[in-house]
């Protein structure tokens, strides 16, 4: 188990030093701002979403390793999927940082994103984990909602 949490770590570590998508993104069509007071991780989050398709993710922000390699990740698993697909991520990624582990199967339907279960033993870590999926909603359903008086 050591030796898969010293993997974990290292993609992290990998993803935060050279975090993927990370950059602003011409013509983006939906876009979210988050914030994690409890740790100062910042992030602004853009998508081109067309025909219920995220074409392209892309973040940009400021934060501890655990929030950025999240988003850079996070922007990596949904390029290309439909909406519907990447709320049932964001749920089945939310369900393993916040809920005791249901085994193999859950992990492997998360591939590359299992890294973050040990966050899970870390509370305070739990919402740099959960800032880029949150913002990600919020990109994604926000937008739907009547915010404009206009
Ligand atoms: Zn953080």
């Amino acid at each position: 188990m050591s030796e898969l949490r010293e993997l974990y770590q290292q993609v992290i570590l990998d993803h935060n030093r050279k975090p993927r998508n990370f950059r602003t993104l011409e013509g983006a069509n939906r876009t979210a701002e988050g914030f994690n007071p409890l740790c100062g991780d910042q992030i602004t989050l853009y998508l081109t979403v067309e025909d219920d398709i995220v074409k392209e993710a892309a973040f940009q922000g400021s934060g501890c390793a655990i929030s950025k390699a999240a988003a850079s990740m996070m922007t990596g698993s949904i390029i290309g999927k439909p909406t519907t697909e990447v709320d049932a991520l964001f749920h089945r990624v939310h369900a393993m940082l916040t809920t005791e582990p249901n085994g193999d199967a859950q992990t492997r339907e998360l591939g590359k994103l299992a890294v973050f279960s040990g966050v899970r033993e870390f509370p305070s870590r739990i919402k740099c984990a959960t800032l880029a999926w949150h913002t990600l909603q919020a990109a994604l359903h926000g937008a739907a909602a009547p915010v404009s008086t206009e």
